[in-house]
């Protein structure tokens, strides 16, 4: 439709970036369009409006969809952060990348018992990123309500790691 359209066309493909072999999808250009990036916003609040207690962003590109995300629905929004980042006390999770490993933290005091937190980020590719965001909500007491993707890269089969939530994209390649 018009809006998947307008996305998709500031969307750039970089071949092999950051490595030989790698199509990166790049959506700088979609966020220096003030239409198209306001167009992102005004649709995920209105598909999600009512429904989410808090957005949860994935560090970093994830900070940049959440942060406007949780003010439209004026819920608080929740950072979830790389190894390090964040002062204590915090929990983490290591999960495994394309290549080697990674480490996501959360503080626990940021959700609260039983809220529904939506987990958004700017690319869903294997799903073990978003795995590891759902372990960190769940752990700390909170409910995922769901997940959201700007950009799903289907041959790489992350939502099949993820059935057991309620997963949009808004852009499918
Ligand atoms: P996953 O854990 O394999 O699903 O990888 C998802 C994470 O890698 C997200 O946080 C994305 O920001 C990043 N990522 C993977 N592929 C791309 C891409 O083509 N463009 C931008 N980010 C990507």
């Amino acid at each position: 439709e018009e809006l998947t359209q307008l996305l998709d066309s500031h969307v750039r493909e970089v071949p092999d970036f950051p490595e030989p072999g790698v199509l990166f999808r790049d959506i700088t250009p979609l966020l220096a369009d003030g239409p198209a990036f306001a167009a992102l916003v005004d649709a995920l609040a209105e598909r999600y409006r009512g429904k989410v207690d808090a957005v949860a962003g994935l560090e970093s590109r994830g900070f940049i969809l959440a942060a406007p995300l949780a003010h439209a629905l004026g819920v608080g929004m929740i950072t979830i952060r790389k190894a390090g980042r964040l002062p204590g006390p915090v929990t983490g999770v290591d999960y495994t990348l394309e290549y080697g490993t990674a480490r996501l933290e959360l503080r626990p005091e940021t959700v609260t018992a039983d809220q529904r937190v939506l987990i958004i980020d700017d690319v869903l590719a294997t799903g073990g990123t978003a795995r590891a965001a759902i372990e960190l909500i769940e752990g700390a007491g909170a409910r995922v309500a769901g997940l959201t993707m700007l950009l799903e890269l289907d041959e790489l089969r992350g939502r099949e790691q993820l059935t057991d939530y309620p997963l949009d994209s808004i852009l499918r390649y």
